[in-house]
């Protein structure tokens, strides 16, 4: 189950589009945006393009 690293709530919103890919938190008090960690794979490749 997912939970908020913000305020550790439980309700959550998938979410993915071409440019965001996490979970939206559905908390009246929170509403904020977690991005999924877990695509590092980008950030590796240009890390090597950059040598
Ligand atoms: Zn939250």
């Amino acid at each position: 189950m997912w939970t908020c690293p913000y305020c550790g709530g439980t309700h959550g919103l998938p979410f993915q589009d071409s440019q965001l890919d996490g979970m939206l938190c559905l908390e009246p008090d929170c509403g904020r945006f977690e991005e999924s960690s877990a695509d590092h794979d980008d950030l590796s490749q240009w890390d090597i393009t950059d040598l």
